[in-house]
């Protein structure tokens, strides 16, 4: 049930029963008002009556007085008024409790009282009358009728009606204080119970939102903390379980991410660490079992002429690998479209069709990619015989790993560039001065015997003034290829500059490197004819370099050799075998 139904549902109970405790108080009200009404009735009875009784009493009492006004000889008068007055108010009063809504029992009582009460008046109007004939004989009358007049006549029939309403209104009193405790105590237990229930259901509510909020915090921490394995329970569909679901999704792409990010980082350091090709190819084929395992998989890098793709890299867990046919990265889908190619089934139409007629049968295929400076130069290719299709982990992964491994070859080959640069002469590609000198120098400390040559195109200004300057770079071309095919593999061969050479010959005297430029001399003059090139010549200069003589100092005796070359006429050698006199001494 989702948290905001159950607040709802809670409210709405707690409202019902508001209402309903709003509604009793409404009626009790109402009913206590009509109490009151009862009350108020019952006293105003009871105020009636007792004034009824004391007009009537009036009503006797002047009476008596006018008996007596009459026996006494004294001017009846004022009694006589004061008689009218009492009983036109006795009058009036029982008129106004017969228009009061009164019970049958005290109605009966009333008309008593009333009958009572009026033929008390109308046997003092007789006396009155008696005394006011004021003959003997009706004085005499009237005196003995006023002896009949007996007060409790009137009051006696009243005082019966009195009790009865003063009754009455004891009895609506005690009910209706009776009544209001009840009410009283059932107002406030529904109150209490509403309370009651907006805490329960506040503290139910709460304690489930804050409880599982306080757990996914916790889970939260532990991932912040790096633990990202962790995950938070869920235990409901509301608005709080539908946040754990969604932060457990969030947490698995963390994790994923982060897992991407190590595969990333390692193979990044292991191929960082490799220093050529060979070792970066054998980073990859190591990395094949990690990135896609279960998978055979090969790596195809494109030659120089970018025209066929060479298997470079394979592994396979059965050992078996007929591997993909594709002959050049034109041919490739994933070369030309320059991203990860997932065939999930290679019978679909628009499946590899390289895939299918291969001796390994395989169901589905992972083709990654591998470009070096923006241009794909090969592809990395994994496929597999199950039927479960490649995790999406996998498909990132094979992505990484041709990214980087094109990026580091990339970085091989341009630092090999840059390094060939930066020690060749780029006419002839022979060792420029400064890597001739260095990798000389690293001879002569080694305390290896070297002869030290220098040769000297002759008249090659002739040359490049008569045939030009082109052809002038052709003749000192053919002459670098000629020179370095005339040596062995040890042999260290520079351009000195112009059309000036060096050569060291390591453990070989002099006179056996004479021999070989000898060998050489030959070699050239048929080469220069093969080549269709103008004639020319070299001359040389050779010495032995000193034990403990520095190259400078070798370099400036094989010039001053190659120097008597020139001066006896060119086109020949002259080999120095004096040794310097500090060196010799
Ligand atoms: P010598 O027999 O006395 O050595 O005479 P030479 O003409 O060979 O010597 P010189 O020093 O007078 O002239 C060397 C010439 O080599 C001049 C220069 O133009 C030419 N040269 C130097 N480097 C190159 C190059 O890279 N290409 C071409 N085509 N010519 C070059
Ligand atoms: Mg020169
Ligand atoms: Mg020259």
């Amino acid at each position: 049930m989702r948290i905001g139904s159950k607040i709802t549902a809670g409210i709405g109970s707690m409202a019902a029963l508001l209402a309903v405790t709003c509604g009793l108080s409404w009626t009790l009200a109402s009913q206590q008002i009509n109490v009151m009404s009862s009350e108020r009735s019952a006293i105003v009875l009871n105020r009636n009556v007792k004034q009824y009784q004391v007009d009537a009493a009036d009503v006797a009492v002047a009476e008596n007085s006018i008996a007596y006004d009459i026996t006494s000889r004294t001017d009846p008068s004022a009694d006589l008024r004061s008689f009218a007055q009492a009983t036109s108010a006795a009058q009036a009063d029982a008129v106004t409790l017969e228009a009061m809504n009164l019970g049958a029992t005290k109605r009966s009582e009333l008309t008593e009282a009333t009958k009572a009460v009026e033929a008390y008046i109308a046997q003092s109007n007789t006396i009155n009358a008696g005394f006011n004939a004021g003959t003997k004989n009706s004085i005499a009358a009237a005196n003995a009728e006023v002896a009949d007049l007996n007060y409790g006549k009137v009051i006696g029939p009243i005082g019966q009606l009195e009790q009865l309403s003063a009754a009455q209104s004891t009895s609506v009193l005690a009910a209706s204080a009776a009544q209001g405790k009840r009410d009283r105590l059932l107002v406030l237990a529904l109150a209490l119970a509403a309370l009651v229930l907006a805490g329960g259901v506040g503290t139910v509510v709460t304690r489930g939102i804050t409880s599982r909020l306080r757990r996914t915090v916790k889970v939260l921490e532990q991932v912040a903390a790096g633990d990202l394995t962790k995950r938070i329970e869920v235990d409901s569909a509301d608005e709080v379980g539908q946040m754990g679901t969604a932060l457990n999704i969030a947490l698995d792409h963390i994790e994923e991410r982060a897992r991407g990010q190590r595969f990333e980082s390692r193979l990044a350091n292991a191929l960082e660490m490799a220093d050529d090709e060979a070792e970066v190819l054998t980073v990859i084929e190591r990395s094949f079992a990690l990135t896609v395992p279960g998978s055979a998989v090969e790596l195809l890098l494109a030659d120089n002429s970018h025209a066929h793709l060479y298997r470079m890299a394979a592994a396979s867990p059965t050992g078996d690998m007929s591997g993909c046919s594709v002959d050049s990265p034109d041919q490739c889908p994933a070369a030309r479209r320059a991203q990860v190619q997932y065939f999930s089934d290679i019978e679909a139409l628009d499946a590899c069709p390289k895939l299918r007629g291969r001796a390994d049968c395989p169901t589905q295929a992972l083709c990654g990619p591998v470009s070096i400076m923006g241009r794909t130069v090969g592809v990395i290719h994994a496929t597999r015989t199950t039927v479960a299709p490649f995790p999406e982990t996998q498909l990132a992964d094979l992505g990484t790993l041709a990214k980087l491994a094109g990026a580091r070859i990339g970085i091989l080959r341009t630092m090999s560039d840059t390094q060939l640069q930066a020690t060749t002469d780029s006419l002839t590609g022979l060792l420029n001065r400064r890597s001739f000198e260095q990798r000389v120098t690293e001879l002569l400390d080694t305390g290896t015997p070297v002869s030290v040559v220098m040769a000297d195109l002759d008249h090659f200004k002739v040359l490049n003034d008569t045939y030009g300057h082109a052809v002038g770079d052709r003749a000192l071309i053919l002459f670098a290829q000629t020179l370095q095919n005339s040596l062995r593999a040890q042999d260290v061969v520079g351009r000195h500059g112009g059309e000036e050479f060096t050569v060291a010959l390591p453990d070989c005297s002099a006179s056996n490197a004479q021999m070989t430029l000898e060998l050489l001399r030959a070699r050239l003059e048929t080469a220069i004819t093969v080549a269709g090139l103008p004639r020319y010549t070299a001359s040389f200069g050779v010495v032995d370099a000193g034990d403990q003589e520095d190259l400078p100092a070798v370099l400036v005796r094989a010039d001053a050799a190659l120097y008597t070359a020139k001066r006896e006429g060119r086109d020949r050698i002259v080999v120095d075998h004096t040794m310097p006199e500090s060196v010799a001494s």
